[in-house]
């Protein structure tokens, strides 16, 4: 028989990154992961947001623009828990993707990953531990129409997650993907607000008929749920876990 051991979360003497942590999903994040002892880098275009969550956590603000990969290589590369998670949404048939959106969504949630992968490993391998967890979506598993950017995009994030579950194996740096289903934040509240404004119904009847119309739990997730996750691939028992998707979608993605 053996005995229960419950194993706190210590992240003392450790950096973690996280990117788009100035809102919803990433600020959740970096709270948790600070809560746990973490020093926190604060990463988000919106300075104002970055600087608050950075004076809320203890942490540092760094804003960036991370379309622009040059700011992306020049970010912290001391790090030992990166959460890449920024992202952002745009929704029009193929027809009429604006080309430029699309670039900019790869620009930010596929290849800012690879820049910030590619950064932070040497120092992780160096220490001979690391968590790269990476905020995907049900989207990176499944498709859903006018989404093509986003979709694309957290599919290339799923492909790189999974090399570099790989390559990281032998050097103690684990990967890994939470793939939520919709989550309450501001990314989602304005895709309720204007689903309401094109079907001509209240933003309620969005949520249950539209937004999860495949749910089976007819419920949004909560930033804080995801972060948890989170927080869970960082203890010793996760260490075995890597190059999976773990999905948090109210069961969206069992049929
Ligand atoms: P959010 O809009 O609340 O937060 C996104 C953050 O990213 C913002 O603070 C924003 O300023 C920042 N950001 C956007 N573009 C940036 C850029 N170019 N450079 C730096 N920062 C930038 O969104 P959220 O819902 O918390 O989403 C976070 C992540 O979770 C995204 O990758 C999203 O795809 C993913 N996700 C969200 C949901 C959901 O339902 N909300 C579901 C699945 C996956």
């Amino acid at each position: 028989m053996t005995t229960a051991q419950v194993v706190d979360l210590d992240l003392a003497g450790r950096t973690a990154l996280v990117t788009g942590a100035g809102s919803g999903i990433g600020r959740a994040c970096a709270e948790r992961l600070a809560a746990a002892g973490a020093d926190v880098v604060v990463v988000d275009i919106d300075e104002r947001a970055a600087k608050e969550v950075a004076a809320a956590t203890g942490g540092r603000a760094v804003p960036a623009d991370l379309s622009d990969l040059d700011a992306v290589d020049a970010l912290p590369a001391a790090v030992d828990v990166l959460v890449n998670n920024a992202g952002l949404q745009v929704v029009a048939p193929l027809t009429e993707f604006p080309a430029h959106e699309y670039s900019l969504i790869q620009r930010v949630m596929a290849e800012a990953p690879f820049r910030l992968v590619k950064l932070v490993l040497p120092h992780m391998y160096e220490r001979g531990w690391g968590r790269i967890v990476n905020i995907s979506s049900v989207h990176g598993l499944i498709a859903s129409p006018f989404k093509a950017a986003y979709v694309s995009a957290k599919h290339a994030l799923q492909g790189l997650s999974k090399v570099t579950a790989l390559e990281g194996a032998a050097r103690g740096v684990t990967s890994n993907c939470i793939n939520p289903g919709f989550v309450r934040t501001p990314l989602v509240d304005k895709q309720i607000a204007g689903q309401a404004a094109v079907h001509g119904i209240d933003e309620s009847e969005v949520i249950g008929t539209i937004l999860l119309d495949r749910a089976a739990i007819k419920e949004l997730v909560e930033p804080a749920e995801v972060a948890e996750l989170l927080a869970y691939l960082c203890t010793p028992p996760a260490r075995l876990i890597t190059g999976a998707s773990i999905t948090i979608d109210c069961g969206w993605t069992a049929h």
